[in-house]
């Protein structure tokens, strides 16, 4: 192998020079050289790009190969080459490799971060990407759409790559079928590692797509096996399907949630796929919509899911239906599979006046259903007599009485060498033994790290601090993710801004009374996350002017989900002028989770929690758990929580909403409160209000917007305060929420 410098003025003649049958590797230290380099470029050629930053590098690799000979572009080497800044790469050709790059700390430019085409007409075939990491290379605003890897053409190979951290709106990756030359592809996708993507809060969040809608009569013939999908939680659709003749086979699901979504097109198989829930909320398995789909040899363990997330869910279709709505189920194949104390499998499911079309022509046959609660893991929601149920195995629960063909066995389980539970006695249903598990460490890149998502609260060092003027501040400012700042007793005045840009705890040790002089106490930016306990908190020295807060999220959009935490800590005197509220966000930012626990707040001016600052009806919202228990809420003016996830968009499972053991006393009676409720939902998927004591509160104001959302609001004790009102805005259905054993007394 001859390595060559490459040195611009020398590169034409020196090509032309060369004799095709010699492959040369030329090594490329800039951007100018690269485009010199790239034109001309003979099979077997490889073109290297040195170690270092390539910072605003738009890639454009196009070359003629051959087969087993192969115009490559690599790293000098794999893992020390970062293409960062306004960058992506575009490939187009025949017999084309791409090896060890980075992609990180910077966004593409153009709507795509690696595309198989430079332009509608000219797309790459025959074409490989392999052992390439795209890591949080996300566009500065989370709604704005882009795709990381968008393939085109047809038999390529995208293996062996790392993928992780997408933050922002647009499906990861996707096939696309939008034109002739790019269907019928036979494409690859094989042992990558598609690492964490957090929660984003509305439709787009999606890790891999095969086609659209639009195209989904065509088959793709992608096979998409040996991956590792490691709590991919973007929205309910993991993997959405949307082309015929694709094979998903032996990846793996790790905790992630949603469905592997058979959403358009026929014809697909899906076998020996595991799938972990490890008992997380929103944990799926397999949705079957569409004709010819075979399901076979799968695993399921431990899958939370619900509804259309369920563990297998087998939907109705809508007679004749339009290419972008649900096809009929016909000719489905479901057997071998086992699904271990996983909660759900619907069938029929979505049946309604329009989704009329019940499965037909369907086998459901040798799976194993094992349940350590004896769970009746079935809902059937219209006639399933289109599938035909046989010589299925049940333990421990009793067989269903929709349809013969299941029974009951007593048996054990263990845990077999590949990490998969078995009876201990052969009963002939249920995933194969000698399924092939595809692990974490098979998937992706040897030379990048596999880090944890998020760092958790406690987990860095214990710092104390002192009420000496500032020591807050600097404490603060100096901290390391994960650490925890003590306070020890005594009167602290802040009178700058704390920036939370870390996962922080702040504890009080004893007596600890906090006043502030700005606007708001904390400011959580991109990074930041907070756990706050034992301290007592007062707006007092709070500026004079409207909207205050105690805490606030940056008022720019935020990339990074957050947590926020408030565990025994007190708030009072939040009443020097008018609508002063205690957490305030901003619009683009997204909690994953805030949590309020035995804790009190008191004489508020504005609300407790402003999250609906997402008012376009897009079906955004501001966090996705608001869970709040043991607490004490009095003489609040606005309401303790004004919730709002508008539009009628189905791809969320959130926003969640909890309150318990808690008492409410004069909330939400001020006259600035728009809603005019003492809690105001608008769009919740998911509440449990229990436990509760309402004293003189306004109503609470519950608007279903879509999905059936699951509202529950019992034994709670309402003492001179309404029921609450309850209204379905779009469906034309009576109210559904659950309202009842509440005790009320009017003095
Ligand atoms: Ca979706």
């Amino acid at each position: 192998m001859r390595l060559k410098q490459f040195v611009g003025a020398v590169v034409a003649g020196g090509l032309l020079g060369i004799s095709p049958a010699l492959a040369e590797t030329i090594l490329v230290t800039d951007q100018a050289a690269y485009k010199k380099a790239v034109v001309g470029l003979e099979p077997g050629d490889k073109l290297v790009l040195a170690n270092g930053v390539w910072r605003d590098f738009e890639i454009v690799f196009e070359a003629l190969g051959e087969e087993g000979n192969p115009v490559s572009l690599i790293a000098e080497t794999p893992g020390d080459v970062i293409i960062s800044g306004q960058s992506n790469l575009q490939l187009a050709g025949e017999f084309l490799e791409v090896s060890g790059l980075v992609f990180k700390n910077g966004y593409t430019p153009t709507s795509e971060v690696i595309s198989f085409r430079v332009d509608a007409d000219t797309v790459a075939n025959n074409s490989r990407v392999t052992g390439v990491v795209i890591d949080n290379f996300n566009q500065p605003e989370r709604q704005e759409v882009d795709f990381w890897v968008m393939v085109y053409g047809k038999n390529n190979r995208f293996d062996h790559n790392h993928i992780v951290g997408k933050r922002n709106k647009g499906v990861t990756m996707a096939v696309r079928l939008n034109t002739e030359q790019s269907q019928e592809n036979h494409h690859r996708i094989d042992h990558n590692y598609f690492g964490p993507r957090q929660i984003l809060g509305s439709n787009g969040g999606e890790t891999l797509r095969i086609g659209t809608s639009h195209h989904s009569l065509a088959d793709s013939f992608t096979t998409v096996e040996n991956n590792y999908f490691d709590r991919c939680d973007g929205e309910l659709e993991i993997i959405s399907n949307k082309s015929g003749k694709n094979i998903f086979r032996n990846n793996t699901f790790y905790q992630s949630r949603g469905t592997l979504t058979m959403r358009h097109g026929n014809n697909n198989i899906v076998e020996g796929n595991v799938f972990f829930g490890n008992g997380a909320d929103h944990t799926g398995g397999i949705r079957v919509i569409n004709a010819g789909q075979t399901i076979r040899n799968n695993y399921m363990e431990g899958l939370k899911g619900t509804r259309f997330g369920g563990a297998l869910v087998v939907m109705n279709g809508v007679p004749n239906s339009p290419i972008n709505r649900y096809h009929q189920v016909k000719d489905a194949t479901i057997t071998n599979n086992s699904l271990i104390n996983s909660d759900n499998i619907q069938l029929a499911a979505g049946s309604d006046a329009e989704r009329s079309a019940v499965p037909v022509d369907s086998e459901f046959a040798e799976n194993l259903i094992f349940h350590d609660d004896a769970r009746d893991v079935f809902t059937v929601y219209d006639d399933v007599s289109g599938i035909a149920f046989s010589e299925n195995v049940l333990a421990p629960m009793d067989p269903p009485e929709f349809a013969d063909g299941f029974r009951r066995e007593a048996m054990a389980l263990d845990r077999a060498d590949n990490g998969l539970l078995y009876p201990a006695n052969d009963i002939g249903a249920g995933a194969p033994h000698d399924l092939s598990v595809t692990t974490k460490n098979e998937t992706g890149v040897s030379w990048y790290p596999k880090s944890e998502p998020i760092v958790a609260f406690g987990s860095g060092r214990t710092t104390n601090v002192s009420p000496e003027p500032n020591a807050l501040f600097y404490a603060v400012s100096a901290a390391k993710a994960g650490d925890t700042l003590v306070l020890q007793s005594g009167n602290y005045v802040v009178s700058k801004f704390l920036k939370i840009k870390k996962p922080l705890t702040i504890k009080g040790k004893g007596k600890v009374n906090i006043a502030f002089e700005r606007s708001a106490l904390f400011q959580i930016s991109d990074g930041g996350s907070l756990r706050l306990s034992g301290v007592n908190i007062s707006g007092k020295d709070a500026p004079d002017n409207a909207g205050n807060a105690v805490i606030r999220t940056s008022p720019y959009a935020m990339l990074e989900n957050y947590r926020l935490e408030i565990v025994d800590t007190h708030f009072s005197d939040m009443d020097v002028n008018h609508s002063f509220n205690i957490i305030s966000t901003a619009k683009g930012t997204f909690a994953d989770n805030i949590l309020i626990k035995d804790s009190s707040f008191e004489d508020v001016t504005g609300a407790v929690l402003k999250l609906d600052t997402e008012n376009d009806d897009y079906g955004i919202y501001n966090a996705e758990y608001l869970t709040i228990a043991n607490s004490n809420f009095k003489n609040i003016q606005g309401a303790l929580v004004d919730f709002y996830r508008g539009g009628t968009d189905e791809s969320t499972f959130g926003p969640h909403f909890e309150l318990t053991d808690s008492k409410l006393t004069n909330v939400g009676g001020g006259k600035r409160n728009k809603s005019a409720a003492s809690i105001h939902l608008h769009g919740v998927q998911v509440t449990h209000i229990s436990g509760n004591t309402f004293v003189d509160s306004k109503s609470f104001l519950i608007n279903h917007t879509v999905g059936e959302p699951k509202t529950r609001v019992v034994d709670n004790k309402f003492v001179d305060t309404l029921l609450p009102k309850n209204y379905e805005l779009n469906s034309g259905l009576e109210p559904t929420a659950v309202i009842e054993n509440n005790r009320v007394k009017n003095q």
